[in-house]
């Protein structure tokens, strides 16, 4: 077996154009469609399906190796291909446990179609166990969905929109339909993106109006609440564990960042570079000390879903646990390195200035600190009542 090299698949010159326009994507808040079609030639949207199928047959584990690396360049660019990425990952995770329904995804995402993750309502906070989009069945088994999405990464770009909604009128009823509907009229992408960080990732409000999902394309129909059906797990593990990859690639990025800083100023009292003083050295360790624990868990944890290892009723608490590590300590590590690198980062247009901003996102993202510890604490204590 040969040793898996990341510049493969995502080579030294392609991530330095990537980071060049990363800047500009920022301030004009605009789709990185630069990065999105050198990624696409370089097969990048088809990492995670299988070789058979014309992809390049990564593991979930070197995928998230992957986004980290892409993340050190353009957070945003990282985040966005990451919704992508999480369906094909999806249709990994399932196919690999028997069902094959997402066959479709990987042939589409080796075709060049952009799968986008409609998943965020507002005021969701029941996320995957819960809808407020009305899923319409329609009498030759296909759905038409009628609601709005919030947050919808890749709203410029996207081709086929993965998302679910709520069943109220089929006789087994309710059930939560997951499917996919391409772009049409039916759906309408608003222009209403303009946030303090991963400006771009574009992720703007989705509205359906009754977006028809062909039969082939309703992948999954699950009770709602709380259920360890494979799409739920698929779901569930990819996105905390790809999400964390992100983050994780951000805080790597600052820390370089605050290592070149610390070489290259001088103090005037000591005449010495920062890298030499004592304060500094602290603080830069204290961010590698902190970063150097986040790849090993994403590994080990993405490890675990590629062979299916069971972790049981753990499984929820260590995924949503990572993600919340990698994004806490992200923040503490950007926070630290705008410390490191002086009064410039606080400029909007400075690359620490950037990633202070874009860091921040990661908080927000399923599982939020609140359901984290929700999650963790109801795995070691059991529920309430
Ligand atoms: C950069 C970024 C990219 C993302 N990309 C995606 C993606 O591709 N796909 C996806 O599914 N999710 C995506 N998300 C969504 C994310 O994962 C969260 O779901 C999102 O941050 C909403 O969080 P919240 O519920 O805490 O927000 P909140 O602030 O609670 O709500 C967000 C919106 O809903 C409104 N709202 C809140 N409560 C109510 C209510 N009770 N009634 C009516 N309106 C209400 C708010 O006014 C606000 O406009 C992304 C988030 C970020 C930050």
């Amino acid at each position: 077996m040969t040793a898996f090299d990341p510049a493969a698949f995502l080579p030294d010159d392609l991530l330095e154009t990537i980071r060049s326009r990363a800047a500009g994507v920022d301030r004009d808040n605009v789709f990185p469609v630069d990065d999105l079609a050198d990624l696409t030639a370089a097969g990048y949207l088809g990492i995670l399906v299988p070789a058979e199928l014309g992809g390049a047959g990564l593991s979930l584990a070197e995928a998230a190796v992957l986004q980290q690396r892409l993340a050190t360049a353009a957070p945003a660019t990282a985040l966005a291909i990451n919704m992508h990425l999480v369906w094909t990952g999806v249709a990994k995770v399932m196919g690999e446990r028997g069902i094959d329904t997402l066959r479709f995804v990987q042939e589409g995402a080796v075709a060049g179609e952009v799968f986008a993750f409609g998943i965020s309502e507002a005021g969701n906070d029941l996320v995957l166990f819960g809808s407020d989009t009305v899923a319409e069945p329609q009498p030759d088994g296909s759905y038409t969905f009628t609601g709005r999405k919030i947050f919808t990464s890749l709203g410029p770009v996207w081709t086929q929109l993965g998302l679910h909604g709520l069943d109220t009128t089929s006789p087994d009823a309710p059930q939560l339909v997951y499917a996919f509907v391409p772009r049409t009229d039916a759906v309408i992408t608003r222009d209403d993106w303009d946030t303090v960080g991963m400006r771009g990732t574009q992720s703007r409000t989705t509205e359906l109006h009754g977006a028809h999902a062909p039969a082939g394309r309703v992948v999954r129909r699950v009770a709602p609440g709380p259920n360890p059906d494979p799409i739920v797990f698929g779901i569930f593990s990819v996105f905390e564990l790809l999400l964390a990859a992100v983050y994780t690639g951000v805080a790597r990025r600052a820390l370089d960042v605050a290592v070149e800083t610390a070489r290259a100023r001088t103090s005037k009292k000591t005449g010495a570079p920062y890298s030499h003083d004592p304060d500094i050295r602290w603080r830069v360790a204290e961010m590698a000390l902190a970063y150097d624990a986040l790849p090993p868990q994403i590994e080990a944890l993405a490890h675990d879903v590629d062979a299916g290892t069971d972790h049981g009723g753990l499984w929820f608490a260590k995924l949503s646990g990572v993600k919340h590590r990698a994004v806490t300590t992200a923040k503490q590590v950007v926070d630290e390195a705008m410390l490191v690198g002086g009064g410039s980062s606080y400029f909007s247009g400075h690359e620490l200035g950037r990633l202070y901003r874009d860091v921040l996102a990661g908080l927000f993202h399923p599982s939020d600190p609140e359901s984290a510890h929700a999650t963790v604490a109801s795995a070691w204590l059991g529920s309430v009542g």
